[in-house]
């Protein structure tokens, strides 16, 4: 395994910020992963997937890991459904392609989210009525303190929206993903944006519902090799029924919508733009005019700045609303 040192991060986040890391290792089975994290053992350490979501505000005094363990394997299968193993570094949209155009369905909701396989199960990636969890049998990982192997079942998993035991504890690097995926295709109307693309035509099959996703996310994401962004900044609130009546004093055309005990959940996008941020430029950085929720860089190399832009943000709606934004994206 190559060690590298005092690697400039730049091209490894889509925000494209500035930072060095002081050390840099790209372990590419779970075996040199193991031996690296012991090797490093007193070293701070930071996992590295795509780098879609996070970006940099200042160096990393520490080991930066980027797992780099790939292949696809089908493990099992029968008439019904196969079971498929992803290395961590096999990138995402591509193993959704692989999937969609072999019939296996599951995953065609998911197309073209930027990740890699192993960063997939962290913040339990969803999109359009799927959430990744619903297709995980197992999780394969290291503990990132002892170096030991771990296999996670779904439920040892513990996923939730937009969140996992990776995400809340940290201390797992993921290997490999296993996958189960069905035989049987069955387009269900979920998502109104979906049904309207792909309007015509009677019974949609797989591949028709995977272009259709990609057409709608390109027509309405910004594309991070030209405006580097890390998709959605902030987290939609989840709110009290105190917090949810007092904003709906202040903007009653708010949606909120019941999230069981957990309370009320309503949109980060509404508030942003209510508070006026929609496509709002501060030096380099701003809010996409197409979408409020989505922080764009327009050529600044500073973290910092981004993260300045952010805070206003959260100033500005927190006065207006009283309501406090959460980044979803990491900081570093
Ligand atoms: C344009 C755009 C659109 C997006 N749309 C969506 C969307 O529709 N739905 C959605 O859910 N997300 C979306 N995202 C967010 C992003 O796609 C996901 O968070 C994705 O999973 C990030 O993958 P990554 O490999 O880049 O992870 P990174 O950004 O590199 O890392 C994210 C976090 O996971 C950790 N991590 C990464 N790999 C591993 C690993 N192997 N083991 C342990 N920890 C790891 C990192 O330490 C970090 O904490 C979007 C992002 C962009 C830029």
């Amino acid at each position: 395994m190559t060690i590298r040192y005092n690697v400039q991060l730049q091209p490894y986040n889509s925000f494209r910020t500035k930072a060095l890391a002081r050390i840099f290792c790209e372990p590419q089975t779970a075996e040199e992963l193991s031996d690296a994290i012991k090797v490093f053992s007193n070293e701070r350490k930071l996992v590295l997937g795509g780098g879609f979501n996070l970006f940099f505000t200042h160096d990393f005094d520490g080991v930066v890991i980027k797992p780099g363990m790939k292949g696809i394997t089908t493990v099992a299968e029968n008439d019904e459904y196969v079971e498929i193993e992803a290395g961590a570094a096999e990138e995402w949209d591509q193993f959704v392609g692989y999937c969609v155009s072999r019939g296996y369905a599951g995953l065609e909701n998911l197309s073209l989210i930027p990740s890699s396989v192993g960063a997939s199960p962290i913040q339990n990636i969803g999109a359009y009525g799927t959430e990744v969890k619903d297709t995980i049998i197992r999780v394969k990982a290291v503990n990132i303190c002892s170096g030991e192997y771990h296999e996670f079942s779904n439920e040892e998993c513990a996923f939730g929206y937009r969140d996992s035991i990776f995400k809340r504890t940290g201390r797992y690097v993921i290997t490999a993903v296993v996958f189960r995926l069905s035989k049987a295709f069955a387009y269900k109307e979920k998502y109104v944006d979906l049904s309207r693309e792909l309007e015509g035509i009677a019974t949609p099959s797989i591949s028709q519902v995977r272009d259709a996703i990609i057409r709608i996310r390109t027509r309405k994401l910004p594309d991070f090799n030209l405006l580097p962004n890390a998709g959605s900044f902030f987290k939609n609130p989840v709110l009290t029924t105190d917090e949810k009546d007092a904003l709906q004093k202040i903007l009653p055309d708010a949606t909120v919508y019941n999230v069981g005990d957990n309370g009320f959940k309503t949109s980060a996008a509404f508030l942003i733009e209510k508070a006026g941020y929609k496509g709002k430029r501060k030096g380099m950085v701003g809010t996409y005019d197409r979408h409020a929720l989505i922080i764009v860089n327009y050529g600044t190399e500073s973290g910092q700045e981004i993260a300045g832009f952010m805070e206003e943000i959260q100033q500005e709606v927190k006065k207006q609303f009283g309501i406090l934004l959460e980044p979803e994206v990491w900081i570093f």
